[in-house]
């Protein structure tokens, strides 16, 4: 073997690790309301489309087909999660979900310089420390624009995490608020669902909020025109649950990712723990591609749905909101 000097070594180690650390966290594409790649420009609106569950198909023998036992409306359209967001080194900034998204009681490194810095005498430090607060936010699958927004000629559903605010606002639309008459029901149904439209208030300041539209009538989650487009769009959605699993890092990981070194014993509680176990991987769920040329059986009516499929095998996948010992549990 061909020996390596310490410093190429060394020069080489911090490309893999930032290439590394950018592939497990951003690793599922998203639609971002604020920020630099936000698709909505303040005081400008833009037209959401959330999917509906991913749970809609299941592969069987490699193809797609529809889930016999989906029930539209029967479970929930999206995952609840905390994540923090913080600027480091450069001014790049850094996005993490928190390990309590996964486990409340799980120990995380961010939440707690987080709760230091609040409690600080220094103004700015007080800033820095509500600025990476875990921040809880409701991811769903979702299209966007009207025509839909499309790429390379395909159909671009990606993730879209969207605040509290906003959350309530379309917990209004579904349920009807205060008046259930007015309930639009599972507006990510694909089929009787409704366009949403987002409108960002002017100023990112507390007080001024994003306001949710809902269309007044049903519709289909593409139109006719983009049907080739949305051909195997189901195989499209993501495994929410999956992905907040995949993509959630132990606290020692997310200490790493913080600080940029190894935690010291005392630093966090597990620092001398062994690492915390991966996460299944249900891969073949997860990179289902869609056949380009599938039929679309999944927006005909039930009678003439495709081929009865068997009975689906059970997800594998824990439930994110399990108990799931990150950071080795200790107290
Ligand atoms: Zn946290």
């Amino acid at each position: 073997m061909a020996g390596l000097s310490e410093a190429v070594r060394k020069a080489m180690q911090a490309d893999a690790e930032r290439v590394k650390e950018r592939q497990a966290t951003n690793f599922t594409k998203s639609w971002n309301l604020t920020g630099k790649t936000a698709i909505v420009e303040p005081g400008g609106s833009v037209t959401v489309r959330f999917g509906p569950r991913w749970t809609i198909s299941i592969t069987i023998d490699g193809k797609l087909v529809m889930n016999p036992e989906y029930r539209s409306g029967e479970e929930l359209i999206f995952v609840k999660a905390l994540e923090h967001w913080w600027d480091a080194d450069g001014g790049k900034t850094q996005h993490a979900w928190c390990p309590k998204s996964l486990n409340p009681n799980a120990e995380c490194p961010v939440c707690m310089s987080a709760a230091i810095d609040m409690k600080s005498e220094d103004e700015g430090e007080r800033k820095r420390g509500k600025r990476v607060a875990a921040k809880e936010v409701f991811i769903f699958n979702a299209a966007v624009g009207n025509p839909r927004k499309l790429a390379d000629g395909k159909a671009d559903i990606r993730i879209m995490s969207v605040p509290g605010t906003i959350y309530t606002r379309v917990y209004d639309i579904m349920t009807g608020g205060s008046d259930e008459t007015f309930a639009r029901g599972n507006v990510g149904d694909h089929k009787e669902g409704y366009d949403l439209k987002f409108t960002r208030p002017r100023k990112d300041t507390q007080g001024d909020r994003w306001s949710v539209d809902c269309a007044p009538n049903p519709s289909p989650l593409y139109s006719d025109a983009q049907k080739t487009a949305f051909a195997g769009w189901p195989g499209m959605l993501v495994n929410l649950e999956e992905m907040l699993i995949k993509e959630t890092k132990s606290g020692n990981d997310l200490f790493k990712m913080y600080y940029g070194r190894d935690p010291e014993p005392d630093e966090i509680g597990t620092a001398s723990a062994e690492s915390a176990p991966e996460a299944t991987e249900p891969e073949a769920a997860v990179e289902t591609n869609p056949t380009p040329d599938m039929i679309d059986e999944f927006m005909t009516p039930a009678s003439t749905a495709g081929p009865k499929a068997p009975t689906p095998p059970k997800a594998s996948a824990p439930a994110a909101t399990g108990a799931r010992p990150r950071t080795g549990g200790r107290r």
